[in-house]
């Protein structure tokens, strides 16, 4: 298969310096305030475009078009028709797959290989989607009341759904919320995060190319304590879908309460990977290092708290170290990219600020541990990949999400105690292990208090299998038919009959 080559930034046609229009009612419009933001790439620091900046004014005119949407024709759309709406924005998508995945790098930095690997996350799930559309159906229930009544359910789309995604996946974040939207029969409006607005500003172009009607999607970009929030308190919102940190989600709860919306959370995480002895090791270096490294950690299920038994924690984690070392870290357009930048100063500041802590805890770094300063990259947000070796349960960097690419390495002797201590922090979205024994595979698996749990591998996802958190790390599943009943509403009929 022929290689794409990589579109100079300066001629990427979406990402080109110019000014992007927010989407509302089909139409492309300014900001009511007139206000606009740059977004600038994190590797280079180069200006890719500047964008409409909505505020509440902005979210007032979306969410009124998403309800006249919604109770319009939209609702009169059948499974089949919104099958196809699905199916067609599945196939543009991919005609324009790499121009997308280019995008995306360019927007938040992570590496080319990576975005287009998104290929089963992105079409995959718009396909798996447009099948649930044709899928959904209620029951007929059998009551045992006296007389003759007839007792059925229907599935209702929940109605107009606030989405709210953040910066480090973009192009899946907002095919994940919109999909089940449209299988649903639901309409959207979508705030993406402000760090990186672009991709979802395409998506939704290719919606309109795809005959998505007016009003179903709307996307305002603008800033979390002005857009976000008044996305999250919004009366004539009925649910909101949000994938972010832990801390936004509870005031996303909190704006929530003045109509009770329904809310889903996909949040952070601190999620354990352990590594037994009898681990094949060969696998499980590279598999740990990428279950951390990977999105330069930026990932909400990194198992960046790597349990390691300590008859081989030396040489294990000597080997994760090393191999960190050798991961090729630039330009996420550089094919051989592996570790692209951080996304923006601020993430840049708050993994330093970690790896400043983490020293002064009493953790040795093995690798990494620093910004890089000298060469090409000092322009960019770039943090080589860093291994913290003697890390204690109690210690900062073992309890708190860093969102940076940071391993801590912790010892462990006995199973029991293991489980414990693995499961003793607030989250609970991934987890990992890594054993040849079957048995001790299936009873960590389920001891785990996680919502995913991998066994010789890490991060391995699919449109079919649901995905969410248990605890701090949220509610609601993404992916799986779990994720389209998130967007449903269940009656119940009773007919008198006799
Ligand atoms: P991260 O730390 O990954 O940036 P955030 O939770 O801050 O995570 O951001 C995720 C998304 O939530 C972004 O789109 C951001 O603008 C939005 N957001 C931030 N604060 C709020 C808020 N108070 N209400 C609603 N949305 C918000």
């Amino acid at each position: 298969m022929a290689m794409t080559q990589a579109i100079p930034i300066a001629r990427h046609p979406f990402a080109n310096g110019s000014y992007k229009q927010m989407l509302i009612d089909g139409q492309w419009v300014d900001a009511a305030s007139g206000k606009r933001f740059e977004t600038r790439n994190p590797a280079t620091g180069e200006l890719l475009a500047t964008v409409a900046e909505g505020d509440k004014a902005d979210i007032d005119r979306a969410v009124a078009a998403a309800r006249r949407a919604f109770e319009g024709p939209w609702s009169k759309v059948k499974p089949f028709e919104r099958q196809n709406l699905l199916l067609k924005l599945a196939d543009l998508i991919e005609k324009n797959f790499d121009e997308l995945s280019q995008l995306d790098t360019l927007d938040m930095g992570a590496p080319i290989s990576r975005t287009r690997a998104y290929r089963l996350r992105v079409l995959g799930m718009l396909r798996y989607y447009a099948g649930q559309a044709t899928a959904i159906h209620g029951e007929t229930i059998e009551n045992s009341l006296p007389g003759e009544i007839f007792s059925y359910t229907l599935k209702e789309p929940v109605g107009v759904v606030g989405a709210i995604i953040p910066w480090n996946g973009p192009f899946t974040a907002t095919i994940w919320k919109i999909g089940p939207a449209i299988a649903t029969g639901c309409t959207v409006v979508l705030k993406p995060a402000e760090e990186a607005p672009l991709t979802s500003l395409r998506i939704a172009e290719l919606a309109m190319e795809a005959g998505v009607p007016a009003g179903v999607i709307n996307v305002v970009p603008g800033y979390g304590e002005t857009a976000g929030a008044a996305l999250a308190s919004h009366h004539d919102v009925d649910k909101v879908a949000f994938t972010g940190s832990h801390v936004t989600g509870q005031s996303i709860i909190r704006a929530s309460a003045g109509n009770l919306k329904r809310v889903s959370l996909e949040l952070g995480g601190k999620s354990p990977d352990i590594v037994f002895a009898d681990a094949d090791l060969d696998a499980a270096v590279p598999g740990a290092a990428m279950a951390v490294f990977a999105n330069s950690g930026q990932i909400c299920s990194a198992g960046t708290r790597l349990f390691v038994e300590q008859a081989i924690y030396d040489e294990f984690v000597g080997r994760v170290a090393e191999f960190g070392r050798k991961l090729q870290v630039g330009n996420g357009l550089d094919p051989n990219t592996q570790i692209g930048p951080l996304v923006s100063e601020q993430q840049l500041e708050r993994v330093t600020g970690y790896l400043d802590v983490g020293q002064k805890e009493g953790a040795r770094a093995l690798a990494g541990g620093a910004r890089i300063t000298e060469g090409p990259l000092a322009k960019g947000y770039f943090v080589s990949p860093t291994v913290f070796a003697g890390v204690q349960d109690n210690m900062r960097i073992a309890q708190e999400e860093i969102f940076g690419p940071v391993i801590s390495a912790i010892a462990f002797k006995d199973m029991d105690e293991l489980v414990k201590r693995a499961n003793a922090t607030m989250f609970g979205l991934g987890s990992g292990l890594w054993t040849r024994d079957v048995s001790k595979a299936h009873h960590v698996a389920k001891s785990l208090r996680a919502g995913s749990v991998w066994v010789n591998c890490y991060q391995a996802m699919d449109p079919a299998v649901p995905f969410g958190g248990y605890k701090m790390s949220g509610y609601g599943r993404e992916s799986g038919k779990q994720h389209v009943e998130e967007y449903l509403n269940v009656k119940a009929v009773w007919i008198k009959t006799g």
